[in-house]
């Protein structure tokens, strides 16, 4: 698919980018992990949907991905909260299989409201979401749900919290014990089944509120930036970890919200790019990254870089298009 062509009023902003962006390049040589779009403040920019103006990387989006057999398809959905501005506009999005997309943008374009959308705890207020064929008119059972915050309950054990994914997922009580076994010695936590989660680090708070999910065995996974608030080393650790697990998972589908390009394009099988507002997806990534992935190796080939950097545009021309110059020089110049 080749992008649109940049109107005038745009070339003005992307002058403006390819400056910046010199800028951003010196500061990515001194700090290579800067990917995060967490700085990024939410555009009023309306741009056309699934458009892209930048492929000096050499990457180009792909088209909207329509599978026969999709796990989960969004059809033109819009979603408004009651007495809010349209938080979705015309959203499509098809979920494969087995597939793991990661979902990118910058705060406020509705990341979030697609996770809740997906899982039935919100509806659309125009179009619709079907899980496996069937409409979403209610919440589903078989969605497992991580958050940034791991929503333990701090007066349970580790293993007792397990016990609680273990209780929804309808295992019997009698396997209870190995299977908390299994899942300690899948998520690295064995020494810390009788710690209490106010003793555990952040990462393994969240390898905790990942144990409980996998003893659900849900379906479909929607992890809404479930590793946004750990330290930039134990995030990669952390995505390392999941990428084993989901192998081992089957490849159960996931729906990954983050802040993060590096994370996302580390992870994924495919990128979708949202802006806003109101949001809607700009553009899709197929990401061609040879698996099983180390989260290191993966980061240093060149076409990862490309990767990120095709994406880190299309997120910079959203910004720059919508006039929030401040967000961007937030992000150039800040880290
Ligand atoms: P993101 O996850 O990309 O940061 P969200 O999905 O959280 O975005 O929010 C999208 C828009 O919807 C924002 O303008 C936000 O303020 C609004 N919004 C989200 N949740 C609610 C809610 N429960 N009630 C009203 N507005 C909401």
């Amino acid at each position: 698919m080749q992008p649109v062509a940049a109107s005038p009023r745009r070339e003005t902003f992307l002058q403006y980018r390819v400056e910046r962006r010199s800028q951003r390049d010196r500061r990515l040589r001194r700090n290579p992990n800067v990917t995060d779009l967490s700085t990024l403040m939410s555009s009023d920019a309306h741009i056309d949907s699934r458009s892209s103006t930048h492929t000096a990387s050499g990457i180009e989006p792909v088209d909207r991905i329509f599978r026969e057999e999709a796990v989960v398809r969004i059809t033109d959905v819009s979603m408004r909260y009651s007495g809010s501005e349209w938080a979705l506009s015309n959203v499509d999005l098809d979920i494969a299989e087995g597939e793991f997309v990661s979902i990118v943008g910058p705060s406020g374009c509705g990341k979030s409201t697609l996770l809740k959308l997906i899982s039935g705890l919100e509806l659309p207020s125009a179009g619709h979401v079907a899980v496996r064929g069937r409409r979403v008119d209610r919440p589903l059972s078989g969605i497992g749900f991580m958050f940034q915050r791991d929503a333990l309950l701090p007066w349970a054990t580790v293993a007792e919290n397990i016990e609680v994914g273990l209780e929804c997922g309808g295992y019997p009580k009698s396997q209870f014990d190995s299977r908390i076994d299994e899942l300690l010695g899948l998520t690295g936590l064995q020494r810390f089944r009788n710690a209490f989660p106010r003793q555990l680090s952040g990462g393994m708070r969240q390898r905790v509120a990942l144990a409980r999910i996998l003893a659900y065995a849900p379906d479909i996974y929607l992890m809404d930036e479930p590793f946004g608030a750990l330290d930039a080393q134990t995030k990669v650790v952390m995505g390392q970890e999941l990428m084993t697990i989901w192998s081992r998972a089957a490849h159960k589908s996931v729906v990954f919200v983050t802040h993060d390009i590096e994370e996302a394009v580390s992870l994924s099988d495919r990128v979708v790019v949202m802006g806003g507002r109101p949001g809607r997806i700009r553009t899709e990534y197929r990401i061609d990254l040879e698996r099983p992935r180390d989260a290191r190796e993966v980061r240093r080939q060149p076409r990862f870089h490309r990767y990120v950097d095709a994406i880190w545009n299309d997120i910079m021309s959203e910004n720059l298009g919508g006039g929030a110059e401040p967000a961007a020089s937030a992000v150039m110049g800040t880290h």
